[in-house]
């Protein structure tokens, strides 16, 4: 059986799985609050790790027609949200290659004395 390691890029405020507790993102990727997913609130993040994606299909959302993949947790599998490839109108170009986390299935923890560093920013 092969390790498999998971990412942990510190942060005071991070955010894991809410099923399986792991390490998804923190709070300095965070880009807006204001978005809407199938189970309710949703976030949108320049990065998130420890996910795999799905293949890209082509959605119709309200802001227009995207090119979008699943986003899995890599641990246990969960589908957390989506990941936009590409986006058609030109307003919508700023979503590209961020990733939508949905707040039900999410959970906040805020730690003491941990820096966020950015390892690939
Ligand atoms: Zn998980």
């Amino acid at each position: 059986m092969g390790l498999i390691f998971y990412e942990d890029f510190g942060g005071k405020v991070v955010y894991r799985c809410r099923k399986c507790d792991i390490y998804l993102t923190h709070q300095c990727h965070l880009l807006s609050e204001d978005f809407v997913g199938s189970s309710g609130p949703a976030e949108l993040f320049h990065k998130v790790y420890n996910v795999r994606h799905g293949p890209a299909t082509r959605r119709h959302m309200m802001t227009g027609g995207h090119f979008a993949r699943d986003v899995f947790c890599k641990r246990c599998d969960t589908l957390l949200g989506w990941y936009y490839e590409l986006a058609d109108r030109d307003l919508q170009q700023y979503k590209e290659d961020c990733t939508i986390l949905e707040v039900n299935l999410t959970r906040k923890e805020t730690r003491e004395n941990s820096e966020c560093f950015h390892p690939d920013v």
